[in-house]
């Protein structure tokens, strides 16, 4: 097998490895579409906070596959099935996991941060962290259950009541796909802002309402304002933008342990709510696989880019400097 491997030196390189065999309770898998985004870029740089990566890794966290082999034991899985992979690996066993947040699994083990991702030919995995997709469900959209399902965990708790007016701040793909995912929340209507005018295109195939530049002039509230920036701007502009009564979803990082000026007295006269939201539940994890399989959410639309994945500079440089309109950036393995 190869496999995309860097050390967090800012290199990358398709190095070959011996074949893996799925034991007991395991499937092969070959990737067959592997996203990438910005922390793969940081992971490659090494500016990721050092605590959630094992070097050397296989990158691809965002992917798609096919089943190649089976090991023994394994029911409800067969080879030939397209599958999605949960990323985190829940221990099922720690006070977190038990109480349904397996996004704060106090053991992190997730694929392509800890353990080998899926930018590689090979792949092997548990089966009860196997979802089988159906034919209503592409590979690329399989390809983006991972960053859906973040934004499906940060809906959850935020839980927009139906007639909201829901706004999103930033047109990268989490933005794209929050304002996509919104609709199952029956909102009112769901604006967005961007910075590059050349996005709107794939905000209105996501359904967005209205497309505001950052420079533009917006003096409407929301109920829900969703953070996907990850930018000091954007952020700032996040907490300006709600309503009394109103709910911030953060899901955008601005960089490890920047801050920005809050006014308390706006938060607290404006009685709001704040929700942060890391990673991905279990039960998001499936709700957003559910979704692609009944065909109500189809993300295939996002993908703008491919590459073969022997092509991964081309990839890499598609991601820093491709220009809009961009989604998201496949490898092909
Ligand atoms: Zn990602
Ligand atoms: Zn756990």
């Amino acid at each position: 097998m190869y496999a995309l491997k860097t050390h967090g030196d800012g290199k990358l390189e398709l190095v070959e490895e011996l074949d893996p065999t799925p034991d007991t309770g395991e499937v092969l898998i070959r990737p067959v579409a592997v996203g990438i985004c910005a922390t793969d870029l940081e992971i490659v740089h090494g500016t990721i906070d050092p605590a959630y990566v094992n070097y050397p890794i296989t990158i691809g966290h965002e992917w798609s596959g096919v089943v190649t082999q089976c090991g023994a034991d394994v029911t409800r899985i067969s080879v030939g099935d397209r599958v999605v992979v949960q990323g985190i690996i829940p221990c099922e066993k720690c006070r977190e996991c038990l109480g349904g947040h397996t996004n704060r699994c106090e053991i992190y083990d997730e694929y392509g941060f800890t353990r080998s991702g899926a930018a590689s030919s090979a792949v092997i995995a548990r089966e009860h962290l196997v979802h089988v997709l159906t034919s209503q469900a592409s590979n690329e959209s399989g390809a983006l259950v991972e960053p859906a399902a973040v934004v499906t965990t940060g809906l959850m708790k935020a839980n927009p009541l139906a007639g909201a007016k829901i706004l999103v701040i930033g047109d990268g793909t989490i933005g794209l796909i929050a304002a996509k995912l919104a609709r199952i929340w029956s909102p009112s209507k769901v604006d967005l802002i961007g910075i590059r005018s050349e996005q709107e295109s794939l905000a209105k195939h996501a359904g967005v309402d209205n497309f505001f530049l950052a420079s533009d002039e917006l003096n409407e509230k929301y109920d829900l304002v969703i953070e996907a920036s990850g930018s000091k701007s954007g952020a700032t502009v996040s907490f300006q933008k709600l309503i009394r009564g109103g709910t911030l979803l953060i899901l955008g990082l601005i960089g490890h342990q920047e801050t920005i000026p809050v006014a308390i007295d706006d938060l607290v006269n404006g009685d709001h709510s704040i929700y942060a939201s890391f990673g991905y539940t279990s039960l998001a994890w499936a709700r957003t696989v559910a979704l692609l399989n009944s065909g109500e959410l189809d993300l295939t639309f996002l993908v703008t880019h491919r590459f073969p994945l022997s092509n991964w500079q081309q990839g890499i440089d598609a991601v820093l400097n491709a220009p809009a309109p961009r989604g998201k950036v496949l490898l092909l393995p």
